[in-house]
Formats: structure tokens, sequence, C-alpha cells
């Protein structure tokens, strides 16, 4: 199986025969290497394995016990899969609440939300969705219309701790558990340890306990696992998984310095619990020492509790960049497009079928020029190919819309005016929408 992960990371694992006996059981056929003692294992050896380590680390950090109530944070990826999946198994007993935030990214949240769905109904954990758009008004997407259009995973990531803050609490919820790995915990603390940013490392840690009443303590009880064992987890026992296609997945610095830490590892094969070491038993309890907690105050907006010393807190802010936006149009109808086509307006417009040549070269819109898949790859390339066009409103379209709107979205991050054809399949000759879209 192949797994390709926001910002173009990719996982292989191909189930096949390692030898002849598992290195533990002695007697299943061995299919998977417990990379850090290069263990030839069967899957189930190597899955009571991963329970082990999340067994351990609930009880070490005593993460939850019979009176909580723990939401599982559900992003439809492998992570917090496996996350549900080993805390079912190896929790029976507990009360789980499984909880995703549907943030309207178009050809990616819902197709998330399916994968969690799926999951939470094979391991009989209730589900509760909360819809960004619905609720709120506003998408991810409508980001690309602000100042962060290009840092759209960094204000994701501040919607979604505020709203799952907020969602636990309403919820009752007194523990909330993510998928976060020992190569997400390495990889961020490397990450701000060259920004100089010690505030946020001191607080990552595999348990939060509330900063104020009624906020629920954070956990993370994947946090000894590495990524690429959850992985093979997640293949290994089938969890329904949404391939990561989310259009923003950008290669930020934390995961530049996860590549980095794949290489060390090669050299020695505990370097990653090393470092891990370092952090959690030397570096935070120092930090802890010499930096206080903030003071929260109520966001003067919302009145949630905040560490900003604007006392409006972020999600306010970026939610108010939105309000100034007039049209936060990215997608148009067929039916609109022809209205244009037929009008004087039709000038102002360049068309890009971005499909194989093949296809295109078989039938496509009224003067659509066609344009590579490829180009995508490379952001200076992109920027070349469209500067000519700079002045006109530019239509992209493909199979499925997927692809498209990822021109789209990369185009308008440049400032470029882009648009994509929504329902392109509805398109005169074009019908059968291969996979790949
Ligand atoms: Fe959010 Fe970025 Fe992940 Fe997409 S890739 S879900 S924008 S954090
Ligand atoms: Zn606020």
């Amino acid at each position: 199986m192949q797994y390709l992960k926001c910002g173009a990371e990719k996982f292989e694992f191909e189930i096949k025969p390692l030898g002849k006996l598992c290195k533990l059981c002695k007697s299943e056929v061995p299919v998977v290497t417990l990379t850090t003692q290069n263990l030839k294992l069967c899957k189930n050896c190597f899955s009571k394995i991963q329970q082990r380590r999340l067994s351990e680390a609930v009880k070490k950090y005593r993460m939850f016990g019979p009176e909580d109530r723990v939401g599982i944070l559900l992003s439809g990826g492998k992570d917090s899969a496996t996350l549900a999946h080993l805390l079912k198994k190896t929790f029976p007993e507990i009360s789980f609440q499984g909880l995703y935030l549907n943030l309207g990214i178009r050809y990616y949240s819902d197709f998330a939300q399916k994968a969690v769905e799926e999951l939470c109904e094979s391991l009989s954990i209730p589900l509760f969705v909360y819809d960004l758009k619905a609720e709120k008004g506003f998408s991810i997407d409508d980001f690309v219309f602000t100042s962060f259009k290009d840092k759209i995973c960094s204000v994701c990531g501040t919607i979604k701790r505020y709203l799952f803050s907020k969602v636990a609490r309403e919820l009752g919820l007194t523990v909330i558990a993510t998928g976060h790995h020992l190569d997400d915990l390495l990889s961020t603390y490397l990450t701000l340890f060259f920004n100089g940013d010690f505030i946020s490392i001191k607080r990552l840690v595999p348990v939060n306990l509330p900063l104020f009443e009624g906020q629920a303590k954070k956990i993370k009880p994947l946090y000894q696992i590495p990524e690429r064992e959850i992985f093979f987890y997640a293949v290994l026992n089938e969890l329904p998984l949404e391939g990561c296609a989310c259009p923003h997945g950008e290669i930020t610095p934390s995961k530049k310095i996860k590549g980095i830490l794949e290489e060390l590892e090669k050299e020695n094969r505990t370097f990653k619990y090393q470092l891990l070491s370092v952090f959690l038993k030397g570096f935070i309890p120092l930090l802890r020492e010499n930096f206080e907690e903030s003071t929260l105050v109520p966001c003067k907006v919302c009145g949630e509790p905040t560490a900003s010393v604007h006392g409006i807190c972020g999600f306010c802010r970026r939610v108010n960049l939105l309000s100034r936006i007039e049209d936060k149009t990215l997608e148009l109808s067929l039916a609109k497009w022809q209205k244009i086509e037929e009008s004087s307006e039709r000038q102002k417009w360049m068309v890009f079928d971005v499909r194989e040549k093949e296809d295109y070269l078989k039938g496509t819109l009224p003067s659509a020029k066609w344009i590579s898949p490829s180009l995508l790859e490379n952001e200076k390339d992109l920027f070349k190919t469209f500067r000519p066009f700079r002045e006109k409103n530019l239509l992209f379209f493909c199979y499925s819309g997927r692809l498209s709107y990822l021109f789209t979205l990369k185009l308008r991050k440049m400032n470029f005016r882009a648009y994509n054809l929504k329902e392109p399949e509805q398109i005169l000759g074009i019908d059968q929408v291969p996979e790949n879209g």
C-alpha cells in the first residue's frame, strides 16, 4: 500500500513474508519489521507490542481513568485511526468519543469524514462531527484570500485547536487524545528550538493538564511510537484511511526535519529515543524552572481564554480577516461558465485542461489550452507559465475537479485570479472519471 502524506511525504508498505517464523511467537510468518530493534514480526506480535507501548504510556502518565470521558481527535489519516484502534483494543472499558472537524476543504474534508465514520462504526465509537462551514460560515479554503494564504496549515492548526477545545468542553469530555507520535514530537521540538520558541517546547509533553476550569486534559498516547510503525499498524489492521490528499499540504520545516531524523536513525537505531529522553527528562524540566505559564484572559470577542497580548484570541483575529473579503469564489458551476462563454466577458478568460494530453486530444472545452499536471511539482515553472496571463481570469478543469482545484489554489496563493470548474464530469464528451482524476 502507498500512502501520500500532506506535503508530498510518501509511505510504502507491501505485506509479504520476511522470513520463516516470527521472532517472538515462533509460529506465525513475519510480515513487518520493528524498526528500532530490527525484529521481524507477525501481525499479531507487532500489534501487541504497539498495544503494550500505548498501555505503558497511559499508565506512566496517568492519562485517564475509568471516571473519564475521553475524546479522540480524528482526521481520517493513519495516526488518529491507529490511535482510536489501539485505545479501543487496549482499554475496552473506557468510554471514548470520536471527534471530527469538517474544515470544508474541497475534495478532501468530505472524503476524510467518510473514512472517520467507517472507522468509528467498525470500532463502535460514537462520533461527533463539527461542520465548520455550517457552524461558522467559512472554510479553511477561504484563507487563500487572506495574508495567511502561504500559511494555511498554520491557520488550520489554530482553528482546529480552538474548536476542539471548545467542542470538548461542550460535550463534557475530561480528556482529549491526539495522534501525535514520536516523529511529530521530535521534529516539532527541533523546529521550535531553532526558532528559539522555548515556551512552546515546554508545552510539548505527553500530558498537558487543563490551564483553566472546564478545559479537558490533553494527551498524546502514541508519543513513543515511530510514525513508520503507525503506518504499518494501520495497514496490517486494515483501518479505513483517507490517503491524505489535502490540497493545502505543505512541506513545512518540521517535515524537512523528519527527513533528517530518518537519516540519523539509519546511523543509530535508538537515536530518536535518545533525543526524546534529552527533551523530556533534561531540557523541558529545565525550561519549566525558568519560564512561567502565561496569564490567560478572556478574549474580548468570543470570551474564550487566551494568552494573547492583544486580548483577542488567535481564532478571532484570523476569522476577522475573512469578514473583509467580499468575494470568496473559487469554483464556477458549468452553467455559470456557459453563461460567461456566451457573453462579452469571455475575452477576459483563459481555459486550461489539466487532464492527460491524450484525453485533451480526444475532446475538450472550446479554446481550452492543455497544461501538463506535472507543472504542479515546480512552483517556479508554474508561475512562469501563467505569468503572461496575469491580467486574465483563469479557469481550470480536469475529470473529478480535484487536480484542477490544486492548480486553482496554488495560483491563488500566487495572486492569480484562478477558478476551478465544478461538476466537470458533466462536460460533453467527458463521461468517465478515472480515479486519479
Ligand atoms: Fe489543515 Fe494543512 Fe492538514 Fe490540510 S494539510 S488539514 S490545511 S493542517
Ligand atoms: Zn476569541
